[in-house]
């Protein structure tokens, strides 16, 4: 049973493709919402979808959608994906510390309004096939030396492209009230996200 707490999320202007429902674009290469029943639906708190459709009219005008990559973990979902991949630095320890087993927290990235992701420093979790191998085989170095580019504070004066979309999504869900992460581009939750106010929600 789903929180009431939570909403999914269906309004077109969002494409929903959680990475943990399926294979691909998943470090951890387990189709883990898809194993438990959640499949690849997405679900928020309340208080958050009533700041995400405050982007609705922003949308509309730019023609582009917002497509979310992980949004209510689910705390089983969440055991398991630390189970395969039990590495530090990749999941909460516990799902109880996470913003996103409360509904508070989404990961997302811009398209175009036929879903084509625009360039950013990093893919959404800096998903890698390469590396996604290495850190199932447990070889994590190369892919923490990677992640550096996935922080609000990487330059780089050949990918100013990618830096300016990754600013312009910063701003754009800065002004609707979220806050970023700062080593998690694709990563913007509710103020408050992860204190008492939000508990742990179950699936
Ligand atoms: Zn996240």
């Amino acid at each position: 049973m789903i929180s009431e707490q939570l909403v999914e999320i269906t309004d077109p202007h969002f494409i929903i493709e959680l990475m943990y429902a399926g294979t691909s674009h998943n470090m951890t290469g387990c189709p883990v919402y898809t194993e438990m029943g959640l499949g690849n639906h997405a679900y928020v708190h309340k208080d958050l979808w009533e700041k995400l459709q405050k982007l609705i009219p922003w949308l509309e005008e730019h023609h582009m959608k917002l497509k979310i990559f992980d949004a209510y973990r689910p705390p089983s979902a969440h055991v398991r994906l630390k189970e395969v991949i039990p590495q530090p630095g990749f999941f909460a320890i516990m799902p109880e510390t996470s913003p996103h087993c409360r509904g508070t927290a989404v990961d997302v990235a811009l398209t175009d309004e036929n879903g084509r992701e625009f360039s950013y420093p990093t893919p959404v979790d800096a998903y890698d096939p390469f590396y996604a191998a290495e850190v199932q085989a447990g070889r994590c170095k190369g892919f923490f030396e990677y992640l550096k580019k996935a922080r609000h504070d990487y330059q780089n004066a050949d990918e100013t492209e990618s830096i300016r979309n990754r600013d312009t999504l910063r701003e754009l869900m800065e002004s609707i009230g979220l806050e970023a992460l700062a080593h998690e581009w694709w990563h913007y939750e509710l103020p408050r996200g992860r204190t008492g106010k939000y508990p742990m929600l179950r699936y």
